[in-house]
């Protein structure tokens, strides 16, 4: 294959997902001359089959579900009608105005966009194979791996089957389907489970955990769980699934096997039919393109590259970031991820912190979270405590007809957040507070000295930290 040799930068990225780019543009904004490779589209998956899309499509459904409860403010519409491909374009037009303005933001900022396959065999190199056929090899003091990770393809049978869909498919369907099920109650079974059970699909998860969402406030997901059930959704807990079969009259069955004695996923068959199945059991690190890197000792967890506080990599001037590093799989932790490895590949110090980072779901209501559950807390400090407060209570949700749900706050014994959970209107915005609090070292003192706006969604949040130090105003809590 011919190849041009000879560009010499002092940062190549690898990959343009919100870790890459927004490293790139740091990096250029620092004074760097600055490359980004990405064989397959500016944005990556958050932009272009991820958050982005999903959240399109999940605001559409979210309007649609809202017609179905205007009768009780009042207003007399008709029931509407949806066309799917209406909102996909919808949602296409979005990822492009997004995905341009993104390419638009590197070019303004100096950065050169390379399309193609980037390979690193060695630090300092990066060998880019153009759609065109061409060959490029770039040379770089310095190199970020962003490529991001890809879906799991679990190894059991019919899944490659019609019908059988993943995410990125999942947003491309020509019509709401009459049936889906989900294979898992991750974040994305939820999010899809939501938006396909409010645009009149009949939904059912299959989880093999004994929960949804595991990781989260059990009193959080308990909430979700309530709504899910009032909407229809079937939720299947403990209930691992087998295998997907093709029944007789064309849907998709699958195996499962459902909880047993022993509390576990290993009781009864359980068969559940469909018209679709989407499975969401997770993504997997995917660090294609270098095999040699790892063969000059690049540390490895697994699919994962491993990196310090700062992003390093073992190896000298190789740095990694996002979900390739995966401390989590979020956006904003890999655009963070991005600036701090940007930031110390030009000469400043900067520091990796997991300790308040936001974890959002965007179902109707919202979840939103940060740091640890109350069990989590209590394992570690025995004198934690929580407070929890409804939004019932809550004069603007009562206003906004968003009464459901809870905010819950965990605190310290001294005073200290450890964390928060919100089920309910704004949640992921919402969560901020409790994240800045958190990073700065705030306690439950500053939150009740700051005066908040009323009516607002907002004062939930310091009455959550009031109830915690048993006494909040709008819930009656016995003093003795
Ligand atoms: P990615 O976004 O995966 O980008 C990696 C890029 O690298 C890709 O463009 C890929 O083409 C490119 N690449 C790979 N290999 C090479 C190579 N060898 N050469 C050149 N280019 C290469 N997170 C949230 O925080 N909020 C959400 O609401 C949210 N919703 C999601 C919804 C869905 C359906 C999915 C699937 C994910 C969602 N996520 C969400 C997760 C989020 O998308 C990821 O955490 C995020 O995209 C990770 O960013 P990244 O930069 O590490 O990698
Ligand atoms: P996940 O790891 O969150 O959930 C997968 C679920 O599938 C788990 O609960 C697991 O127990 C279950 N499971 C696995 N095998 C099973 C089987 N055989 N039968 C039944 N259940 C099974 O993964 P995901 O939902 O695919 O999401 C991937 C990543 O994308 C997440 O880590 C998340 O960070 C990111 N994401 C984030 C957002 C957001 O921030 N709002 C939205 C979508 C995705």
């Amino acid at each position: 294959m011919p190849a041009t040799d000879g560009e010499i930068y002092d940062l190549v990225v690898v990959g343009s997902g919100p870790g890459g780019y927004v490293a790139a543009i740091r990096a250029a904004q620092l004074g760097g001359k600055v490359a980004i490779v990405e064989k397959q589209y500016i944005g990556g998956t958050c932009l272009n089959v991820g958050c982005i899309p999903s959240k399109a499509l999940l605001h559409v459904a979210e309007e649609y579900h809202k017609f179905a409860g205007l009768r009780t403010l009042g207003i007399m519409a008709d029931q509407p009608s949806f066309d799917m491909p209406t909102a996909i374009e919808y949602k296409a037009r979005v990822v492009k105005r997004l995905t341009g303005g993104v390419a638009q933001l590197l070019k303004a900022n100096g950065v050169t966009i390379i399309n193609g396959r980037g390979q690193v065999d060695e630090p300092g190199v990066v060998t880019v194979d153009e759609p065109g056929g061409t060959r490029r090899i770039v040379r770089a003091q310095h190199i970020i791996l962003a490529m991001g990770s890809v879906t799991i393809r679990p190894p059991f049978p019919g899944l490659d089957g019609h019908h059988v869909i993943f995410s990125t498919e999942a947003l491309e369907l020509p019509a709401v389907p009459r049936s889906v099920v989900c294979i898992g109650g991750g974040v994305i079974a939820v999010e899809f489970a939501c938006l396909f059970n409010a645009l009149g699909a009949k939904v059912t998860i299959v989880e093999m955990l004994p929960s949804m969402l595991a990781y989260e406030e059990p009193e959080i997901v308990k909430e979700l769980e309530k709504v899910f059930k009032k909407r229809g959704i079937d939720i299947h807990l403990n209930t691992r699934v087998e295998r997907i079969e093709d029944a007789a009259n064309g849907e998709k069955v699958v195996i499962a096997t459902g909880p047993g004695p022993s509390g576990g996923s290993d009781g009864q068959e359980v068969r559940l039919a469909g018209e679709y199945v989407l499975c969401a059991v997770g993504r997997v690190a995917n660090p294609d393109g270098i095999s040699g890197l790892i063969d000059r000792g690049l540390a490895m967890d697994r699919a994962k590259v491993v990196v310090d506080d700062r992003m390093a990599t073992n190896l000298p001037g190789v740095y990694a970031i996002g979900d390739l590093s995966g401390k989590t799989q979020l956006a904003h932790v890999a655009m963070t991820e991005g600036e701090v490895a940007a930031e110390n590949i030009m000469g400043h110090d900067a520091h990796m912190r997991y300790d308040s980072f936001p974890r959002p779901v965007y179902t109707f209501p919202e979840i939103a979270s940060v740091g640890m559950t109350e069990a989590q807390a209590k394992a570690m400090d025995p004198g934690a405590h929580a407070g929890t407060f409804p939004w019932a209570a809550n004069g603007k949700a009562l206003a906004s007809d968003s009464a459901e749900g809870l905010v819950k706050v965990v605190l310290g014994s001294y005073g200290d957040i450890l964390g928060a959970a919100i089920i309910g209107p704004e949640a992921t915005n919402l969560i901020t507070e409790y994240v800045l609090a958190m990073s700065s070292e705030l306690t439950a003192t500053e939150i009740i000295n700051t005066i908040h706006p009323h009516p607002t969604f907002s004062e939930a949040l310091r009455e959550a930290v009031l109830a915690a130090e048993k006494r909040a105003v709008h819930i009656y809590q016995r003093q003795r």
